[in-house]
């Protein structure tokens, strides 16, 4: 009875089908570990919770997004704060209840065009990251 095949380096008992990202030993399907790619020997020596490459990616992403938001968050403080001056110190002023902006003055346009503008970037600040993650496909 001849054997064409490869048999798993783990076991022994099934057919290679896959080869181990760490350490290039073929093994069967029951003996790899998919979501890192790995043979249970080397998923066992580093744990299951061992995602090389994959948790570097998303750490990266997070990072960008959350520089993204800290900028925004920045621009958002410029516009409440050039408000403030605009609108001067007996007119009015900016008041921050939780994440949102209300700026409270005499009236006339100004006020209000600068409220819409803070709440456009508050806005894009909180959307920002679902519409990055959405435009990803996730
Ligand atoms: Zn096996
Ligand atoms: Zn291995």
């Amino acid at each position: 009875m001849s054997r064409a095949e490869t048999l798993c380096e783990v076991c022994g008992a099934r057919p290679a089908r896959y080869v181990c990202r760490n350490c290039g030993a073929r093994v069967c399907r029951y003996c790899i570990d998919l979501s890192t790619w790995m043979c249970v020997r080397c998923s066992e020596k580093f744990g299951p919770d061992f995602l090389p490459e994959v948790g570097d990616f998303m750490a990266s992403e997070a990072m960008k997004l959350l520089i993204i938001g800290v900028v925004l968050t920045f621009v958002g403080f410029i516009l409440m704060a050039v408000a403030s001056l605009l609108v001067g110190g007996s007119a009015g002023g900016v008041v921050l209840i939780g994440p949102f902006p209300i700026i409270f003055g005499s009236g006339g346009a100004l006020p209000a065009l600068l409220l819409v503008l803070v709440l456009v970037v508050f806005v894009a600040m909180f959307l920002l990251p679902f519409l990055l993650t959405w435009l990803r496909g996730e």
